[in-house]
């Protein structure tokens, strides 16, 4: 069988790679360069707990479940990299600034509790002793140890290595210019390099693919980009690393070997890629507000990423009404975390034609 994937970000990389260790001879197309848009803007939290929602049950379980399998593709892409992923339980303080933080944090204590009896609340003194980087001057804490995170810029490297190496075709700066239709099969894709044609193809082209012409017209994928603006700090030997995710109401702060990521703002303005005065502003804000040893950091970077959004939040997985067309995007926040689930899900489909029971949620059909 030969696979064509379009769209070269962490979630395109995975179902490229793990249909390559089928035996399928597979082609990756990316139009600009692997892992550089989305998944490159992201802070690289896997943390299926404290980003849970009331209600959003089935979220929590398909983001645990991705959660499970990842200690094993961080061992196979280590393994056959030499990348190290820096994948780690780290465990993350969400901290409360006020009273009416607090209250909240308190609420959410009883669903996050309920996921994980390891979480915690902490008075400030009990957070401080924890995380001696975190303000005093806050309401209180609460704590899940079990959070986990990754290097997603290593990752990206990681997959790309492993495709490569791995003999799947990389064609990058290979812009999809249009899927071509014919009888409800797609026969083709046309590209600067001319029409490519394989036996399946999979549409994982991240918060634009929506926007490929023919997909457009013919697949109406209900998605909006959810802007992001991040910055990248490096520390100074004034101004140390906390040693744990620290997330607030305006801004988390997720340390990495060589960087400190300052996130992200939430915002509906379409695909606008300027960072903003306002954006920059609430993030420091926020940020200096819980981790006052910021202040002393380099700013090294801005980035801007656009979240791929559904109408309910949740991602579109699986087969369309186009018979040998797979869509898999619409990951939102947690892209990086659901990337090992989604990308064997996609396979086992692909492999057995039978739609798993755990994608029977998250299909394109729930739209039509
Ligand atoms: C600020 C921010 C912070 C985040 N933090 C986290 C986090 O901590 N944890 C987490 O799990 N998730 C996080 N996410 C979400 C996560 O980044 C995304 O869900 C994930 O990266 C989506 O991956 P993707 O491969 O679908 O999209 P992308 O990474 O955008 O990849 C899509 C690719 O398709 C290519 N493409 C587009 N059109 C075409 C075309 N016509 N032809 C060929 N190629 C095309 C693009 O160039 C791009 O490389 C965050 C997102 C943002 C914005």
């Amino acid at each position: 069988m030969h696979v064509l994937v379009i769209g070269g970000g962490v979630i395109g990389m995975a179902i490229a790679y793990e249909a390559r260790r089928q035996g399928w001879s597979v082609t990756l197309v990316e139009r600009n360069h692997c892992g550089q848009a989305t998944s490159r803007a992201a802070a690289g939290m896997l943390v299926p707990v404290t980003e849970a929602q009331f209600g959003e049950e089935e979220m929590y379980h398909l983001n645990a479940a991705s959660l499970d399998r990842y200690p094993e593709w961080v061992e196979r892409l280590e393994g056959e990299t030499g990348i190290p992923l820096h994948f780690r339980t780290m465990g993350t303080l969400v901290v409360a600034r006020d009273p009416d933080e607090w209250g909240y944090v308190k609420h959410f204590f009883e669903l996050y509790h309920r996921l994980d009896p390891a979480v915690q609340l902490l008075t400030p003194r009990e957070a401080h002793r924890l995380e001696p980087a975190l303000s005093l001057n806050i309401a209180g804490a609460l704590y899940s140890p079990g959070d986990h995170q990754i290097d997603n810029w290593q990752l990206i490297r990681a997959l790309r290595e492993a495709l490569v190496r791995g003999g799947v075709q990389v064609l990058e700066d290979t812009p999809v210019e249009r899927i071509v239709l014919a009888d409800d099969r797609c026969t083709g894709v046309e590209t600067a390099r001319g029409l490519l044609e394989a036996d399946v193809y999979v549409l994982a082209a991240g918060p634009w693919t929506h926007q490929i012409p023919d997909v457009r017209e013919v697949l109406p994928i209900p998605l909006r980009p959810v802007k992001g603006q991040v910055l990248i700090l490096k520390p100074t030997a004034t101004a140390p690393m906390p040693e744990r995710v620290v997330r607030g109401f305006q801004a988390y702060l997720v340390p990495k070997p060589d960087r400190l990521v300052v996130g992200a703002t939430q915002e509906e303005v379409g695909f606008d890629p300027y960072p903003t005065a306002g954006g920059i502003y609430t993030l420091l804000e926020g940020a200096y507000e819980m981790v006052p040893g910021i202040y002393d950091m380099t700013l090294a970077d801005i980035l801007v990423g656009f979240r791929p959004t559904t109408p309910d939040h949740k991602p579109i997985l699986g087969p369309t009404p186009v018979e040998n067309l797979v869509v898999a995007t619409g990951h939102f926040r947690h892209g990086i975390l659901l990337m090992p689930i989604t990308a064997e899900l996609i396979v086992e489909y692909l492999r057995t034609g039978q739609v798993p029971t755990a994608l029977r949620s998250f299909l394109y059909e729930r739209f039509r």
